[in-house]
């Protein structure tokens, strides 16, 4: 069993919490309104030792386990944070593991010490126009010319697309099906790669996103991350970790929330009594409360046997579906129980209600989740 709230890991939240009050919710609402994350943030959040949680510290990372990784995401998330923002802070948490599993020690001086430094930024690339939830679906083509790799198609919705440096892009170099997948590493400034606008989004806004598309974009076949044509599995292998994240990301969400609408409960007033005296409002909160605990012990306890090597295939997506159905519940109450006040853009609550409704989508949807545990019940 992992110890999440070890003397360390309490040492490690503290930490994280002075990082966000001071550098992050001061700015956050600039950075909803502009439409991006500043690179000096990650610059900040590395000499702050938390952009490579979780990270070897022989790819520059700062060491630790994947729990550590995601007790950072809790504590941003708790702390006034958002998982918008952890989603265009971390972006490398989905685009570098690949690379770093992969293990090609010149790709990773090259890509991984400066992105685990802040200087740089990487992208995962999967999603395509015509496909998404089913990734052995993808069209993206790369054809090997002599020592480079030639690439064409086109990717859609990608997290900090727009200020990134490196794309780790999936691409089909063999036949149809998951056996012909490949990841590629990307570099902007490659002639004939093109970055689109930013999309513009119901939430998650200080977190960009955009297209790509490849027209004879010309990549050395050093950049190939891992065998030929076995990225769909690379892809898989680190769907757990993703999943997980965003499971985390959605009873943090729902804390926080519980949070903040108890502070809100006791201090505002109907009809001369506070609202926290109504036994509707209090049950309201205690059934908040229940949703958001349950999602967090069974996703810790996903977490600690995933840790442990267990194989957790279906758990981990019950843990995402649960998770996300908690926070759905408790933004939507959130809301609700600061009236007109949550559906203003000044409040934090409406923010976590715009928020949260991707991470029913991001990283296979709940359908796709559901049909994960079917398969596996089902044989
Ligand atoms: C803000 C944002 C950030 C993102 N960031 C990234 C990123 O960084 N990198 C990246 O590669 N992608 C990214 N994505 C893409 C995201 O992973 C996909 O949107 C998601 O996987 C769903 O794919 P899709 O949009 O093509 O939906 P589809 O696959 O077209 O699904 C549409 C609907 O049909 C349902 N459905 C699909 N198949 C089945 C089935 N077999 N049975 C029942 N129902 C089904 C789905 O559950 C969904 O409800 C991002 C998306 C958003 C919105």
């Amino acid at each position: 069993m992992n110890d999440w709230d070890s003397d360390e890991r309490t040492a490690l939240r503290a930490s994280v919490r002075r990082f966000t009050e001071a550098e992050i919710v001061p700015r956050l609402a600039d950075w909803e309104e502009s439409g991006a994350l500043p690179r000096e943030l990650h610059r900040k959040a590395a000499a702050a030792d938390l952009l490579g949680v979780g990270f070897p510290e022989e790819a520059g990372g700062a060491g630790g386990t994947s729990v550590d990784s995601l007790v950072v995401t809790e504590e941003i998330i708790r702390s006034g944070g958002s998982s918008g923002l952890v989603a265009g802070l971390f972006t490398h948490g989905i685009g570098l593991p690949h690379l770093v599993e992969a293990g090609d020690p010149a790709l990773i001086d090259k890509v991984a010490e400066p992105v685990l430094a802040g200087e740089k930024i990487i992208s995962l690339a999967i999603t395509e126009p015509d496909t998404g939830s089913d990734v052995a679906g993808i069209t993206t083509r790369a054809v090997r010319d002599g020592d480079e790799y030639v690439v064409n198609g086109a990717k859609l919705y990608i997290t900090s697309a727009t200020r990134a440096d490196f794309f780790t892009v999936a691409v089909r170099t063999g036949g149809e099906g998951a056996r012909g997948i490949s990841l590629l590493l990307l570099e902007r400034g490659m002639p004939r790669l093109t970055v689109s606008a930013p999309l513009k989004k119901m939430g998650w806004l200080c977190s960009d996103t955009a297209g790509l598309t490849f027209d004879d974009v010309r990549v050395p076949a050093a950049h190939l991350i891992g065998e030929e044509n076995s990225g769909f599995y690379a892809i898989m292998g680190q769907f757990a970790a993703e999943r997980l994240s965003l499971a985390v990301q959605a009873y943090a969400t729902a804390q926080r929330c519980l949070d903040l609408t108890l502070e809100w409960i006791k201090q505002r007033h109907t009809f001369g009594r506070p609202l926290a005296d109504r036994q509707v409002v209090r049950h309201r909160v205690a059934e908040m409360a229940r949703q958001t605990d349950v999602a967090r012990r069974y996703t810790r306890a996903v977490v600690d046997d995933w840790q442990a090597g267990r194989n957790v295939l279906a758990e981990v997506a019950m843990a995402k579906n649960t998770a996300v159905a908690a926070c759905d519940f408790v933004v939507d109450a959130a809301v609700q129980l600061h009236g007109g006040l949550g559906y203003m853009r000044e409040t934090e609550v409406e923010r976590h209600y715009r928020d949260s409704r991707i991470l029913g989508i991001g990283g296979g949807t709940n359908e796709i989740m559901t049909e994960i545990v079917a398969k596996l019940l089902i044989t």
